[in-house]
């Protein structure tokens, strides 16, 4: 049974987007951030197609995630790190990266063996202090990887070059056979970031935020039925609160599509769907489970047809105020995901 929504996902895409963060990455070895079910996309997936393409280190937040794939035999690392609730069921192929002085201690305590560690560079979210490394926190720890994560990677700022020489600073200090700072932003600052290891998400997915992410294709590609096609008579209104008036006689078809599926109600009056060459633009108020479009300019749709909506990350970005990342991470469990 299909539903009246899916995904189109791009296979193709996914898979050239690594190769060219991978080339990017330099000498460097380039892994896949899948968090947040592969950033909406559905993580085994990605994970079976990047792990097919030469890919070998993936990122989640959670434990729940990486044990979700435990079958998968990829490694993987959680970013959250370890509480006590977590060193039960730890699924062979995973390991934590220890965030905190207390998580350092019970990982220690329960001899938790291979770890990656997270050092803070500045962004003041997560990682032990330079300082704590300096001064022998992690020494006897088996790492594998050193990270740290940089907050303005997609901007000119002077914070990049500082994070970055902070963290250079902790080479060689601990047993880490690699370190690891860039995402997909800092790979594109250039071959002083990638380090031995770079973490990419969002422009795996199609996000581009640099002027080196130009290559980067589109991945995902929202597309919806048509539940009905009606004729609105100059002056009536469509949709909640009646934001839309019609100014002459027009079609209009209402998509099985709402800010419940993650189409949120930032693209009442400004989103876009295709039908082949024709435009519809989104008309009135998105609602929960609903989206109307002006659809004249395509006379033969009709109802039980699909359409796609614009969903290039950078331009709906800019149209709608979402980030790239909000754009995917909330796309519902309504749509089908379509692999071509
Ligand atoms: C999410 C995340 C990444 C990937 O970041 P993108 O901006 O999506 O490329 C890399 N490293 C860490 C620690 C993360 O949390």
């Amino acid at each position: 049974m299909h539903s009246p929504l899916r995904l189109r996902l791009d296979g193709d895409a996914l898979v050239a987007n690594w190769r060219l963060l991978r080339e990017m990455s330099g000498g460097a070895a380039c892994g896949a951030a899948i968090k947040a079910d592969g950033y909406g996309l559905g993580a085994r997936e990605v994970v079976r197609r990047l792990a097919g393409a030469g890919c070998r280190d993936f990122f989640v937040a959670v434990w729940s995630e990486a044990r979700a794939l435990a079958d998968l035999g990829v490694s993987i690392s959680v970013l959250h790190g370890v509480r006590d609730a977590d060193l039960g069921d730890r699924p062979a192929n995973a390991r934590p990266v220890l965030n905190t002085v207390e998580q350092v201690r019970r990982w220690r305590e329960a001899d938790g063996g291979l770890c990656d560690v997270m050092v803070d560079t500045g962004m003041n979210r997560l990682g032990i202090a330079p300082e704590d490394v300096a001064s022998g926190l992690l020494d006897g720890l088996s790492i594998d990887t050193l990270m740290s994560h940089l907050a303005c990677a997609d901007e000119d700022v002077p914070l990049n070059e500082q994070q970055r020489v902070a963290f250079a600073s902790c080479a060689g200090q601990t047993s880490a056979s690699r370190m690891s700072l860039a995402n997909s932003a800092g790979i594109a600052l250039g071959a002083a970031y990638t380090f031995d290891l770079t973490r990419p998400g969002i422009a795996l997915y199609g996000g581009r935020q640099r002027a080196g992410h130009d290559g980067i294709r589109q991945v995902v590609t929202p597309e919806a039925q048509i539940l009905q096609r009606r004729c609105v008579p100059a002056g009536g209104i469509v949709g909640y609160n009646a934001t839309f008036t019609a100014p002459a006689d027009m079609e209009v078809a209402v998509l099985n599509l709402g800010y419940a599926d993650g189409y949120l109600r930032c693209f009442s009056g400004k989103g876009i769907a295709r039908a082949g060459d024709a435009v519809l633009p989104v008309i009135g108020r998105v609602s929960m489970d609903l989206t109307a479009i002006a659809v004249d300019a395509a006379p033969e749709l009709a109802e039980g047809d699909w359409v796609a909506l614009d969903y290039a990350l950078p331009e709906t970005s800019a149209l709608s105020g979402l980030s790239q990342y909000e754009l995917i991470t909330g796309l519902g469990d309504r749509f089908d995901r379509v692999w071509g």
